[in-house]
């Protein structure tokens, strides 16, 4: 059998918890896509379906950029909306274009369920070891949460480091590190040993910081490439940065009903894929007093477009302005940035006036 050189497109810096997974629990090569750039964008644009969106484009541009790099299996992990059938029609592009290459479509199983996913697992190594199998995908979810915590530590703070690049310098070490854990208990002591260093940066916080709150689409919060790198423009600007919207908490903390009653009044239903977890967010921050919402979604996706109108309410009842981005494959940094300096300063003096 040929050897498994798995490939994931890149999705912010969650490929480290995925090569992790291919390599110590199915013993298989991982192949890192190289880093995203316009390049890849355009790759995957070409071959795609016009009006389809973003995230499609980049994860096939992806794609073709790690196949290229020598990658033999593909990996879709699926997601709460179209996502989830991206899968078969990535599968039958790559083929059209020629590609001998195999699909495991991790769409397929239930992370809430490890024992759903021995099918796929099965197809990138045959000789597998259940037990194997299930201790790297349970250590790769702690991964992904150890990260998350550790990013939303950098995010409320970076904006105030005293040393520019003190978190750049030490969330890249860390990541790096991260690569080279072999267990849980390696992970866990890496991730703690971390945080108290993390905090030992010195900051300098204003006694009332700007408090921007980040809410929408998963794949265009999560993957800087696709934001434009936003949080990293904001917190250049000096604010504390919030976002709830991450791998663990989309799978391990989202309640539907809990969130629906909460939401009540504003939306009677969900409205598929990160609707209904944008509207709960947005209105949690106009209620703790946030001084903006930023609203990040890709061009054509259909659940964010839903949430706009609720996000104008929110921001109409509570008086919090709402900045809106959709991205497609035309948009550019210099746009990005010019707005978002609008929005700061517009934040700013509504602040300093008191409103
Ligand atoms: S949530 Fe929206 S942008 Fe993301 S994959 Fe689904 S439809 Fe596309």
């Amino acid at each position: 059998m040929t050897t498994r050189k798995i490939t994931y497109p890149h999705f912010g810096n969650y490929c480290i918890p995925i090569e992790y997974l291919m390599t110590k629990g199915l013993d298989s090569q991982y192949v890192t896509p190289p880093p995203i750039t316009k390049k890849t964008l355009e790759l995957g644009s070409k071959h795609s379906p016009d009006y389809v969106c973003a995230p499609f484009k980049i994860h096939l541009g992806c794609y073709i950029e790690a196949i290229e790099k020598g990658a033999n299996a593909l990996v879709q992990l699926g997601g709460a909306c179209r996502l989830g059938y991206y899968g078969e029609l990535h599968e039958q592009i790559i083929k059209d274009l020629g590609y001998d290459v195999d699909f495991i479509n991790l769409a397929k199983g239930d992370y809430s369920k490890p024992q759903t996913f021995y099918a796929e697992f099965k197809k990138i190594n045959p000789e597998m070891s259940l037990t194997k199998a299930t201790s790297a995908l349970l250590t790769s979810l702690k991964m992904v949460e150890c990260m998350d915590t550790v990013d939303d530590f950098v995010r409320r703070n970076i904006g105030f480091e005293i040393i520019k690049g003190s978190f750049e310098d030490m969330y890249a070490d860390y990541l790096a590190a991260l690569k080279h854990v072999e267990s849980r208990k390696e992970l866990e002591y890496l991730t703690s040993n971390y945080m108290k260093r993390f905090k030992a940066i010195p900051v300098k916080t204003p006694k009332n910081p700007l408090k921007v709150g980040i809410v929408g689409e998963y794949y265009s919060i999560m993957e800087p490439f696709s934001n434009h790198n936003m949080e990293r423009e904001l917190a250049g600007m000096g604010m504390v940065i919030e976002r709830w919207m991450n791998i663990s908490n989309s799978l391990f903390h989202f309640q539907e009903k809990e969130m629906l009653t909460k939401i009540r009044g504003y939306s009677k239903y969900n409205m598929g894929a990160t609707s209904m977890s944008t509207i709960e967010r947005a209105l949690q921050f106009a209620k703790k007093g946030y001084d903006g919402i930023i609203h990040l979604k890709s061009f054509g996706c259909t659940p964010e477009m839903d949430a706009m109108p609720v996000l104008q309410n929110i921001s109409a009842d509570y008086k919090i302005p709402v900045l809106y981005f959709s991205f497609d494959s035309q948009t550019s940094d210099e746009g990005v940035k010019t707005r978002l300096e609008a929005f700061y300063d517009m934040i700013k003096m509504r602040k300093e006036a008191g409103r």
